[in-house]
C-alpha cells in the first residue's frame, strides 16, 4: 500500500497503451494534447443513452438482489480509485460491476475492457467485504447487449504487476519499456522527448 497515490482506470489503460505515457505524464508531468489522448473517454452521450435504456429486463437476467449506481469508490489497500457505473449485489452472494461501453460487441473482449472490470472488482470487494468474481458489460451499439466477464485469481495478479509499476514509475522515476508497437510512436505527443 502506498497511501499517497491513486491509479485510476484510465491511467492504468494509459499504461497498456504505451507505459511510457505514465512516466511522461504522470512522472515529468507532461500533459498529453487532448486530441491525441487515447480513446478511453466515452464522452457524455454514453451518460445520456445509457439512462434511456430499460434496466428491468438487466435486473431479472443477471438475478439481481439490489443495485448501487454510479458509485465512486477508492482503495488504499490497491492505491485505486474510479467511478463505476453500476455495482450490482446478486442472489448468489457475490457482487458485481455493471459498465456501458458505447461501442460495438465484435466477439472478442478487449484487455481495456478486462483490466477496468478487473479494477472494479477490487474496488467493490475491498469496500464492501464481499466476493466480485465477475462483471458484466453493456454493448449500447449492439442493441444493449449483455455480456458477462469471468476475473479470476490470475487476473487480479496482472493488475496488481501493473499498479506496481506504475507506483515505481510515479514514485522513482523508473523509465519503463515503450510500447512494442511502434506504429503508435509516428502519432505520439511525445515522439520527440521519448528515448528509444
Ligand atoms: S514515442 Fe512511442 S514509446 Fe515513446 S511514449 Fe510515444 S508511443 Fe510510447
Amino acid at each position: 500500500m502506498n497511501e499517497e497515490i491513486s491509479i485510476t482506470p484510465s491511467e492504468v489503460i494509459e499504461y497498456m497503451y504505451c507505459p511510457r505515457f505514465i512516466y511522461f505524464m504522470l512522472y515529468l508531468k507532461i500533459p498529453q494534447r487532448e486530441e491525441q489522448r487515447y480513446k478511453v473517454q466515452r464522452g457524455k452521450e454514453v451518460h445520456d443513452r445509457k439512462t434511456r435504456i430499460n434496466k428491468k429486463y438487466l435486473r431479472k437476467k443477471i438475478g439481481v438482489k439490489e443495485k448501487l449506481i454510479n458509485q465512486k469508490l477508492s482503495s488504499n489497500k490497491y492505491n485505486i480509485h474510479g467511478v463505476i457505473d453500476e455495482i450490482l449485489f446478486l442472489k448468489d452472494g457475490t457482487a458485481a460491476s455493471l459498465d456501458y461501453k458505447f461501442a460495438k460487441d465484435k466477439g472478442r473482449l478487449y484487455n481495456t475492457y478486462k483490466y477496468q472490470a478487473v479494477m472494479y472488482s477490487m474496488l467493490i470487494s475491498d469496500n464492501y467485504d464481499i466476493k466480485a468474481n465477475k462483471a458484466f458489460i453493456v454493448y449500447i451499439r449492439s442493441k444493449n447487449k449483455l455480456k458477462e466477464i469471468t476475473i479470476t485469481k490470475n487476473d487480479f495478479k496482472k493488475v496488481k504487476k501493473v499498479l506496481e509499476e506504475i507506483i515505481q514509475i510515479i514514485k522513482k522515476g523508473y523509465y519503463p519499456k515503450s510500447t512494442s508497437y511502434q506504429k503508435r510512436c509516428r502519432d505520439c505527443c511525445y515522439r520527440n522527448i521519448c528515448i528509444k
